[in-house]
């Protein structure tokens, strides 16, 4: 007898362990959920999860529904695959101690920032990289909840931004200085040797009064260096002069775009896309921007007007749009005002949507696993309270998260 409670006891444990090793199965049903862009939405549908993955998707009905799966009831809701923001900053005063903090705190922070917006994963495109790194295993061991972090370390600059100067100094912060190719060289492979997926350049760096434009032969060998080893190349081009060598340099994704230019013709456009460059607008932070410089209220329109113009260029003449919004930088968590502003430089639903979902997951090499529903890929997804094809602003209006098959987010 004793024995045998032993043994039951044992296995007990056992299947307790066994079962902790994969999350519990999910099913979503009853919502219609948009595949990928530009595919008719699939209505009353039902998507199975199983061990971090898409299992199935179908009409509900057709997909045979796993015992004791969890079903999570989504009728009324409309289902996307999960979002990227390829423009954050792993750089806010809640996450630069990642090492040390309290899983909750950091759990909070991610989530305010990042989870609670669909954001299954985010781009860093500045950052201290030890840092970054320290929240990225934290998340990847699932002690702390949040997004696949891809990151490009501390960028490379041949002068630091003023913006940031006194953030850096106050947290004691030192991020060097680029001045001859060679060290651009070194400084690429030691960043790439610490695991970085992608190299960051100020192409223009807003100094007081002018701005710090990199020497095009310091961008071409962080692009050689980078594209060598499979990585894309980010910049910041602030101006003409940093579009241009941007342009001239090789560069892969501007980080934004750049109302300080003259207006985007349709030649300029084409030179963008013949370099086959992405763009990330950043349209909020301009409107963050202007009223932290105290602009009129005309100013700042006039402003904001520029940055979408150059969007609207580049979009209705087919350039690859990736969303971001540079968070992190600002405090402008709401993604509502982004997807109005894009929607109003001319973007159609299923053009935001890939530039969320189906480009950056391309552009990045993660479509084999993320950016679509589809049986097999990662299970990263959102749900939505409304129709986002009706009301783009939908898009920021979350009612749940899934990554990785866990639900990471839930409004209720
Ligand atoms: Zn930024």
């Amino acid at each position: 007898m004793i024995a045998g409670s032993m043994i039951r006891a044992v296995a007990g444990v056992f299947l307790l362990c066994a079962a902790s090793l994969h999350s519990e199965d999910l099913v979503l049903t009853g919502g219609t959920v948009y595949l990928s862009p530009g595919e008719e939405p699939m209505a009353s549908a039902a998507i199975v999860i199983h061990d971090r993955r898409i299992a199935a998707v179908g009409a509900r009905g057709s997909v045979q529904i796993p015992k004791d799966a969890r079903i999570v009831d989504c009728s009324g809701k409309f289902i996307t695959a999960g979002f990227w923001n390829s423009h954050v900053h792993i750089f806010t005063p809640g996450l630069l101690h990642a090492r040390d903090a309290a899983a909750g705190d950091l759990d909070r922070e991610l989530d305010a920032m990042l989870s609670r917006w669909g954001f299954t994963t985010v781009f860093d495109v500045g950052s201290v990289l030890h840092n970054t790194l320290a929240l990225r295993r934290r998340i990847d061991s699932g002690e702390v909840r949040g997004p696949r972090i891809l990151t490009v370390g501390e960028p490379l600059w041949t002068e630091v931004p003023i913006y940031v100067q006194d953030y850096l100094a106050a947290n004691r912060i030192v991020m060097p200085v680029v001045t001859t190719p060679d060290e651009v060289r070194a400084r690429t492979l030691a960043l790439i040797q610490q695991g970085v997926d992608g190299i960051k350049l100020f192409t223009g760096s807003v100094q007081r009064g002018r701005v710090a434009n990199m020497p095009l032969s310091l961008v071409r060998a962080a692009t050689e260096e980078a594209h060598r080893r499979g990585l894309p190349v980010f910049a910041h081009p602030q101006d003409s002069p940093g579009l241009e060598a941007a342009i001239a340099g090789g560069v892969d994704v501007l980080a934004h775009v750049a109302p300080q230019s003259p207006p985007w013709t349709p030649e300029f456009v084409a030179r963008l896309k013949n370099a086959h460059m992405a763009l990330i607008p950043t349209l909020t932070l301009f409107d963050s921007e202007a009223r932290k410089a105290g602009l009129s209220e005309s100013a700042r329109l006039r402003f904001i007007d520029g940055a979408a113009a150059e969007l609207r260029a580049f979009a209705s003449a087919s350039g690859e749009v990736l969303f971001g919004t540079d968070v992190g930088y600002t405090e402008h968590f709401d993604t509502a005002m982004e997807f109005e502003l894009m929607s109003q430089a001319g973007m159609s639903f299923a053009q935001i949507l890939t530039s969320l979902t189906t480009a950056p997951a391309q552009r990045f090499g993660y479509s084999e696993r993320s950016g679509r529903i589809r049986a097999g890929m990662d299970a990263d997804i959102v749900v939505l309270d409304g129709d986002p094809s009706k009301d783009i602003a939908a898009l920021s209006k979350v009612h749940l998260v899934i990554r990785g098959g866990q639900i990471q987010y839930s409004s209720q």
